[in-house]
């Protein structure tokens, strides 16, 4: 069997025990003779799944009971539109913080709802910094504060949660969420798409405090109303039922290694290095400021972007996948999600060193 040094922003790596699991009940989940993907989200197989993958996430997390956790579809682009839909409530604007691209996508489909206030933007440097707290105009009638906590593209991330007062804080976690251990009761919404770490594409995580249910537009489209999806365990309509059966095999793993302090410590260790590495060379560099630098998504360019392509080729033939930045921004991008071995880091870091010394 092969398995390369998979470095990609989503959809993302897997533990392979996660995958193996699935591979060895895929025809026959359970004694069922089926496969999950073959039965009804509403046996009682599936509803097993589902609950258990819900507990599961809420114990990694430390979920409150005041908050309710739903399973959804149409990935967290979706939730750019459902976020004011749900959340409005009879206020006109949200504010919003800008770091990067995907808060630009989330501005832009808020637009459609409200008004959206950007509050603050790093667009001047280069979004090579989450702006400082202390320079944002924040509305104290705001329906909620939006931000991106951490941005995939660009590789900046919240790395302390903002104090926003009393308005309800709403944070786009889909390349963070189980990195790392987060204080949820400090938010009012939390939504990941799951491609990242948590499951395959198709599902996003929506975790919202309850008492801000019951407050959506009656022009609602049903399947994005997170209210109606609460009552109905988010079986409302079909759910993405294998994405949320891998998901649970997920959180399962996460657990066995030790939980999200675990996977704090390897994910620290994992960036560190990486971060070390490419600080310690003249040839390569990090454009986000330190303070801000994202965990999962490690972000560098080259000495000269002529080197781009020859970098990407060496890699890959050297077994390691998707280092090549995103096409608005260019450079090199290594996400380095939980199921990312370290030995593919080390892989990288030794790769980088000779890619260095041939080209320099
Ligand atoms: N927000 C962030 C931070 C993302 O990284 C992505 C996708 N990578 C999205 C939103 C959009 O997610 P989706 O494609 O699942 O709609």
């Amino acid at each position: 069997m092969k398995r390369s040094f998979n470095f990609s922003a989503g959809p993302a790596a897997l533990p392979l025990e996660v995958l193996q699991e699935a591979a060895a009940e895929l025809y026959d989940y359970g004694g069922t003779g089926m496969s999950v993907m073959e039965i009804s989200h509403r046996s009682d197989e599936f509803v097993d799944i589902a609950r258990r993958a819900e507990a599961d996430v809420r114990d990694l997390l430390a979920i409150s009971d005041d908050y309710a956790v739903l399973f959804l579809q149409g990935g967290a682009t979706a939730q750019f539109a459902a976020v004011p839909l749900n959340l409005l409530g009879g206020k006109r604007s949200a504010d919003h913080v800008d770091t990067g691209a995907w808060a630009k996508k989330a501005i832009e489909e808020a637009q459609r709802y409200c008004k959206a206030n950007v509050v603050a933007s790093s667009k001047a440097t280069k979004y090579d910094r989450v702006p400082p707290r202390a320079e944002w105009k924040l509305d104290p009638d705001a329906a909620y504060v939006h931000i991106i906590g951490n941005e995939t593209i660009g590789g900046v991330e919240y790395n302390e949660v903002p104090d926003v007062g009393g308005v309800p804080l709403v944070s786009d976690m889909s390349s963070t969420l189980l990195s790392r251990p987060i204080d949820v009761s400090r938010y009012g919404a939390i939504y990941a798409g799951a491609q990242k770490n948590i499951g395959p594409a198709g599902l996003v995580l929506v975790i919202v405090r309850r008492d801000l249910l019951g407050r959506a537009r009656a022009d609602t489209p049903s399947v994005m109303n997170w209210t109606l999806n609460a009552e109905n365990e988010s079986m409302y309509n079909t759910p993405a039922t294998y994405s949320w059966y891998i998901a649970g095999l997920v959180f399962r793993w996460i657990k066995r290694q030790g939980g999200l302090v675990e996977m704090e410590r390897r994910n620290r260790t994992k960036a560190q290095k990486l971060y070390r590495a490419i600080d310690s060379s003249n040839f390569y560099h990090c454009p986000v400021v330190e303070r801000d630098r994202s965990l999962m998504n490690v972000t560098f360019t080259l000495a000269d972007e002529a080197f781009d392509k020859a970098f990407v080729a060496g890699a890959e033939a050297a077994g390691m996948y998707n280092l090549k930045g995103h096409r608005s921004v260019g450079g090199m991008r290594a996400s380095i999600y939980n199921a990312v071995p370290e030995a593919a880091v080390d892989a990288l870091i030794d790769y980088m060193a000779a890619f260095e010394a041939e080209h320099r």
